[in-house]
């Protein structure tokens, strides 16, 4: 995957495209379209440089732009960057939400926004063996033994 979101709203429909143009007008890298010309992008190929029709480039866009509905194990979905990603520095923190499960929350690699995951404790169990999970204690009163007090101690010193 290339891992980036283009903006297929600057496609004129009805314009052609060399390589190197439809690279700029999307800002992506001439390799990445020249990746998709191999991977089913439809081009007139009669003559060189290759035209690409506006049309094509924003259908096969649209296409790959479908986000997945299931994320593979270890990765959450950037809603932002509309892709399941592997968390920033392999690291996630769980919050239970009940006795079955809870969120699992993590940076986006790529955007770095917070991604949300809801997952039970049994694939928990799975993520932890690919991912630094780090289990976050909802206390009530988080001043009898969190945070709060800790602070207060260093600040004495
Ligand atoms: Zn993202």
């Amino acid at each position: 995957m290339a891992g980036h979101r283009f903006d297929r709203r600057r496609i004129k429909r009805h314009h052609s495209y060399t390589i190197d143009e439809a690279a700029r007008a999307i800002g992506a890298a001439r390799a990445t379209v020249s990746r998709w010309l191999t991977k089913g992008l439809p081009a007139i190929r009669d003559r060189k440089p290759y035209l690409i029709l506006g049309d094509d480039l924003a259908a096969f866009m649209a296409g790959r732009a479908q986000p997945k509905r299931t994320c593979p194990p270890g990765t959450c979905y950037c809603v932002k960057c509309r892709e399941a990603r592997r968390p920033a520095g392999n690291m996630a923190e769980f919050i239970a939400i009940n006795a079955h499960s809870g969120n699992l929350s993590a940076l986006c690699p790529e955007c770095g926004s917070l991604m949300h995951r809801r997952t039970s404790f049994k694939q928990l169990e799975a993520i932890r063996a690919i991912l630094d999970v780090t289990i976050v204690e909802r206390q009530p009163r988080l001043n009898d033994s969190g945070h709060l007090s800790t602070n207060e101690h260093f600040k004495k010193d």
